[in-house]
C-alpha cells in the first residue's frame, strides 16, 4: 500500500491506460490524453485504504462556503477551458460544433485518467456539461447548439437546470411555472426549488407550462432562460450538511426571447426526459474507486473495534461488498455496449444500485460506529462517514427517487403492469 504522499508515478497511469482502453485507437487517444494532463497537472496521490492514512475523503457532494464559491466556480472553468484548447473539453461532442465526435468509452477513458491529476473539482460546472448540454445538443437547434452549449464545453459559461418545484418534484409533468406569448417570446411567472448552482449559472433550462387546457405533458414547453435577466432572483438553501450548493428560484415576468425555446411548443417533456436520462446516466457512471475504498475502511473499521463480533453487522458488510462488486460489474457490462443500444431505463438501474449501495454504506457504518458517528472526537475515520451518509440521501433523491425510478426499471425494464396515472 502507498503512503498518502506518494503521488500516481508514470508506470501506474501507463498501467491504468493499457487495462482501461478497449483497443489500439483508444490507446492511442488515451497516450495524448497522458501527455497533455502530464503537462498540465500533477498527478497525486492514490485514495489510501490504509487506516488513518491522508485525508478521509468521505464526502459525496462537494461543499463550499460562500467566499469560496465563486473561485470555485472560476476555477473549474479555467481548467475546462484548457482542457477544450487541447481537444479534450468535448470528446463526445459532435466535431461541427468543435467537440470531438468520439465515442463514449473515450470521454470515459479520459475521466478515469484525469482522476488521477490534482485538478479543479467539477461539480460547479457539472450540470452543464453532463445534463443540460447533452439535452439541447439533442433537441436545440444548431443556432442554439452554437451559441449556449458549445460555450459550456469551452469553459466560458455554466448552466442550470430550473425543473423541480414546491409543488412538482416526483411528478415533475405537474410543474405550474407558466409561460405565456408576448413580445416576441414568452413571458415567465414561477417558482423552481433544489436548483444546484445556480448562484453563479448563466443559463438554466426551464420545463414551464404553456398550454393548461391540455393533458399535463402536453402543456409543458423547455425554454432557455437568460439567468442574469430582469426578473429572476437566486436565493441559496442551507443545508444540514452546512454548504448551500442548493437554491430557490423565483421567476417573475421573465422575458424570454422566442428563439430560446427547445424543440416544439409543448414538446417539452421529451426534452425533459433526455435531461433526467443525462443525470441518471452521470450518477450511474460514478467511478466505484471510492466505493471500495469505503468498502476496505468499514472492514477495518469492523474488525478493530468488535464490530464483527456481531454476526449480523459482518454479514451487512458482506453484503455490501458483493453489492459495490455486483453494480461494477454491472457497470462494465453496460459499457462494453454502444450506448446508443442502451436503454435509457436500463441506466437508470445503474443509478439505483450505485445509490443503495451508497446509502448502505453510510448506515453500516453508523451501525459500527455507534455514538462516535455523532459526536466529533477528531480521532481519524470516525466522524467523517456522517458526511457520507448524509450525502447519500441525496444520491436517493436527485434525478429521480428510489420509489419512483424502481417503477420506471419495474414498467420499461421487466415489463410489469403500468402504475394507473392520473389524468389532468
Ligand atoms: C442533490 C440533489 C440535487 C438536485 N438538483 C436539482 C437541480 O439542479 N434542478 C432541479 O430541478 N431539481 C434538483 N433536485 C430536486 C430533485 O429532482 C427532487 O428532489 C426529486 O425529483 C424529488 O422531488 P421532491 O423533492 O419534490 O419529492 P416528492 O416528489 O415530494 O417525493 C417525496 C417522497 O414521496 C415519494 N413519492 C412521490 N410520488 C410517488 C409515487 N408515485 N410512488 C411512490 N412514491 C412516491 C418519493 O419517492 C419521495 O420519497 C435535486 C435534488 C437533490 C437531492
Amino acid at each position: 500500500m502507498s503512503n498518502s504522499d506518494d503521488t500516481t508515478d508514470m508506470q501506474t497511469l501507463d498501467r491504468l491506460l493499457d487495462e482501461t482502453a478497449g483497443n489500439d485507437d483508444e490507446r492511442e487517444f488515451g497516450r495524448s490524453a497522458l501527455a497533455f494532463l502530464c503537462a498540465h497537472a500533477q498527478p497525486k496521490a492514490p485514495l489510501s485504504s490504509t487506516w488513518g492514512a491522508g485525508p478521509e475523503h468521505l464526502e459525496l457532494f462537494h461543499e463550499t462556503s460562500d467566499q469560496d464559491e465563486r473561485a470555485e466556480a472560476d476555477a473549474a472553468l479555467a481548467w475546462q477551458r484548457t482542457k477544450f484548447d487541447a481537444g479534450f473539453g468535448w470528446i463526445g461532442g459532435p466535431s461541427e460544433y468543435g467537440g470531438g465526435g468520439y465515442p463514449d468509452s473515450y470521454d470515459r477513458l479520459f475521466r478515469i485518467l484525469e482522476a488521477r491529476f490534482d485538478v479543479p473539482d467539477p461539480s460547479p460546472i457539472r450540470i452543464g456539461i453532463g445534463t443540460v448540454g447533452p439535452a439541447l445538443v439533442l433537441h436545440g437547434s444548431p443556432e442554439i447548439v452554437d451559441t449556449f452549449v458549445r460555450p459550456l464545453y469551452e469553459g466560458r459559461s455554466i448552466a442550470c437546470q430550473l425543473f423541480s418545484e414546491p409543488g412538482a418534484g416526483s411528478d415533475l409533468a405537474g410543474v405550474s411555472t407558466s409561460a405565456v406569448p408576448a413580445d416576441g417570446g414568452w413571458r415567465v411567472n414561477g417558482q423552481k426549488v433544489w436548483t444546484s448552482n445556480a448562484t453563479f449559472a448563466d443559463v438554466g433550462l426551464a420545463l414551464v407550462r404553456t398550454d393548461p387546457s391540455v393533458g399535463k405533458h402536453a402543456g409543458l414547453s423547455m425554454l432557455l432562460v437568460d439567468m442574469k435577466a430582469p426578473g429572476v432572483e437566486v436565493r441559496p438553501i442551507r443545508q444540514m450538511t452546512g454548504g448551500a450548493s442548493f437554491t430557490e428560484v423565483f421567476l417573475t415576468d421573465v422575458h424570454v426571447p422566442a428563439d430560446m425555446l427547445i424543440g416544439e411548443p409543448g414538446g417539452g417533456w421529451s426534452v425533459a426526459t433526455a435531461t433526467l436520462a443525462g443525470e441518471r446516466k452521470a450518477v450511474g457512471d460514478r467511478s466505484h474507486e471510492n466505493l471500495t475504498r469505503a468498502v476496505e475502511l468499514l472492514r477495518h473499521l469492523g474488525e478493530t473495534d468488535g464490530g464483527f463480533d456481531d454476526h449480523r453487522l459482518k454479514r451487512r458488510w458482506a453484503e455490501v461488498e458483493i453489492g459495490v462488486r455486483a453494480a461494477r460489474l454491472r457497470q462494465q457490462g453496460l459499457q462494453s455496449v454502444p450506448a446508443e443500444l442502451v436503454a435509457p431505463a436500463e441506466r437508470t438501474a445503474d443509478k439505483l444500485l450505485t445509490a443503495a449501495n451508497l446509502a448502505a454504506i453510510g448506515d453500516l457504518a453508523a451501525d459500527l460506529l455507534g455514538p462516535q458517528f455523532s459526536v466529533d472526537t477528531g480521532e481519524w475515520g470516525t466522524f467523517a462517514w456522517n458526511k457520507w451518509r448524509m450525502g447519500a440521501l441525496g444520491y436517493r433523491i436527485a434525478g429521480g427517487t428510489e420509489e419512483i425510478l424502481k417503477t420506471l426499471v419495474a414498467e420499461r425494464v421487466l415489463g410489469l403492469p403500468r402504475e394507473p396515472k392520473e389524468a389532468r
